[in-house]
């Protein structure tokens, strides 16, 4: 039996209201904290640090093209353990409560991740609603830029051990065929920019514009697009929840807005009753 939806707090229920009575999409801003229950860890958990050798490193360090250029051998073999762990991972309830909601809302529906896991694609969003704006682990392209081109990571890749090194097998499947360079996983670095083309900058920023209504989801604020679409909504003060089990910059955004909330809590438990109350009057 399914269980009931827990009834929502009457100050997240005001958001919602004040929400129904502006014009615009809702946008959800989702961030590592909605796959944490899908077993993905978060970066600032306790597994959010890189072993290289016998180093720890923090993602910053080497989450960088430069990074990747000084030892691609082992960026490449921290990404394949990432990726075959997002292989293993499924959707939970929160991304399939937000694949159920854009059936229902349909272009008054937006999805801004910073997720590379693909969950959210995994569970039914789609891509033309879904903005990933730090790329997906699901894809690679030459790390020269011979090329735009997106090509799907080889499937031999899916079940890639932590600490496993590169072989020349490996090696060769991760060679760019057109100019002989690396690829690279079309992820954004934290030495790269956003733009339009790869990650949806200037889209995202124009439904921060717009919204009705923004759910920030497990996000702690580390990045930069995210902060400006967040800082965005709530100058307007455009109705704006935040739900996560700790506080941050969002939360405090939200606390601050007369038509905000701070949820603390878990993606599972509230997410889903977000949705239902966002989509009670429309037809599945
Ligand atoms: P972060 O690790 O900096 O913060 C995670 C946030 O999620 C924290 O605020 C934490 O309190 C919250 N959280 C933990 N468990 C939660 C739960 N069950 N429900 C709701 N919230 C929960 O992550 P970030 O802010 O997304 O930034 C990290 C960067 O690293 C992003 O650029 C992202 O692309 C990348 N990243 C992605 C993944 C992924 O794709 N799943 C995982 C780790 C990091």
């Amino acid at each position: 039996m399914i269980p009931a939806m827990p009834p929502l707090d009457p100050s997240i229920s005001a958001v919602l209201h004040a929400a129904d009575a502006a014009e615009g999409p809702v946008v959800f801003l989702t961030g590592a904290g909605i796959s944490a229950e899908s077993g993905i860890p978060t970066f600032r958990g306790a597994e959010g640090f890189w072993q290289v050798g016998s180093r720890n490193y923090q993602p910053q360090e080497l989450a960088t093209y430069s990074a990747f250029r000084s030892m691609p051998g082992e960026i490449w073999a921290w990404y394949l353990y990432r990726y075959a762990m997002c292989q293993s991972a499924a959707p939970n309830r929160a991304h399939l409560a937000l694949s159920e909601l854009e059936t229902r809302l349909g272009d008054e529906f937006l999805l801004v991740t910073q997720n590379v896991d693909g969950l959210h694609l995994r569970a039914g969003n789609s891509a033309a609603r879904t903005y990933q704006i730090h790329g997906n682990l699901d894809l690679v392209r030459c790390a020269g830029a011979c090329s735009p081109e997106l090509t799907r990571m080889p499937e031999r890749f899916a079940t890639w051990e932590k600490g496993r090194p590169l072989d020349d097998e490996a090696e060769q499947a991760l060679t760019c065929t057109r100019c002989g360079d690396w690829l690279r996983p079309h992820v954004l670095w934290f030495d790269e920019c956003y733009d339009e083309e790869r990650y949806r900058f200037e889209s995202s920023m124009a439904v921060a514009a717009a919204c009705r209504l923004l759910v920030v989801v497990g996000t702690s604020g580390a990045t930069t697009l995210p902060m400006h679409v967040a800082t965005t909504v709530a100058q307007r003060g455009a109705a704006f929840l935040v739900v996560d089990p700790e506080p941050s910059s969002f939360s405090d955004m939200a606390d601050a807005n007369p038509r905000g909330c701070f949820v603390q809590g878990k993606a599972g438990e509230f997410v889903p009753a977000i949705a239902d109350a966002l989509s009670a009057d429309r037809e599945p």
